[in-house]
């Protein structure tokens, strides 16, 4: 159920990450290889976030991504050192529009789930209620993701490190809905943090760069799958560096 990808490194065209890797997320709209029973195509929308001159853009649509013809032309022309992409499979029940599409965003935070939350809404009513009431009343959409990006961004306005304020999120949710499908991935524009939490996700880290996918874009031996129920960090400065720790036990 949806894919995703992460980059940091020196600036790069949009298409050079998404269309043009031979198992790209372009290709991951239509033949993903890695789904684990979460669906079987990525057609219900996608986004990019990407940063130009100091500013995070991020554009969403809810249609597949081979049909956005004008967004392939604007990927080719524009490069950036950091994006965040998904592509969506929407979870029976969710709505399909553009709103509903990662990546979430504020100010230089961009964020995506790749998943579902079991039990979908009541069992997750108890950590909503920790949100304050506008929050609830504007998230993007009426989808498990909207919830969770606004638990996580509820942290990091608080000045939570986005690292913890990711496990934590992940944890809290495992406690009261233990079938949760949580694969989560965050930038602030420095460091890239992910979970892996039932779905797939790959590292390929070289001289200059780091990408975290949910698939590796091609056979290159340098990817590295990774294992379940991990926090990944993932840092350029002074060099690439990902960190792998146990996700550790879930809230009481
Ligand atoms: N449950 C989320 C949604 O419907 C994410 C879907 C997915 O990962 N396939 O948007």
């Amino acid at each position: 159920m949806c894919r995703h990808l992460g980059y940091l490194g020196p600036a790069v065209s949009l298409s050079s990450l998404l269309f043009d890797p031979p198992q790209g997320l372009l290709r991951q709209t239509f033949a993903p290889k890695d789904m684990r029973q979460g669906g079987t195509v990525n057609v219900d929308g996608f986004g990019v976030g990407w940063r130009t001159d100091g500013e995070t853009v991020r554009y969403r649509r809810a249609v597949p991504m081979w049909i956005d013809h004008g967004f392939a032309a604007v990927a080719a022309s524009t490069r950036s050192d950091v994006v965040l992409a998904a592509v969506r499979s929407a979870t029976i029940g969710m709505p399909i529009c553009d709103d509903a599409c990662a990546p979430f965003t504020e100010g230089p935070w961009l964020f995506s789930h790749n998943g579902r939350v079991g039990g979908w809404p009541e069992s997750v009513a108890g950590l909503a209620a920790e949100l304050p009431t506008v929050d609830l009343m504007t998230l993007d959409a009426p989808t498990d993701s909207a919830l969770i990006w606004a638990l996580v961004r509820h942290r990091l306005r608080a000045g939570v490190d986005p690292a913890d304020a990711v496990a934590e999120v992940a944890r809290a949710i495992g406690a009261v809905a233990p079938d949760s499908r949580l694969n989560f991935l965050l930038t602030d524009g420095r460091m890239l943090v992910a979970t892996t939490w039932w779905h797939s996700l790959s590292v390929l880290k070289t001289e200059d760069s780091v990408v975290l996918a949910s698939e590796p874009w091609d056979d290159d031996p340098q990817w590295t799958t990774l294992g379940d129920h991990l926090l990944v960090t993932a840092t350029l400065d002074p060099a690439p560096d990902v960190r792998v720790t146990e996700l550790g036990p879930i809230a009481e």
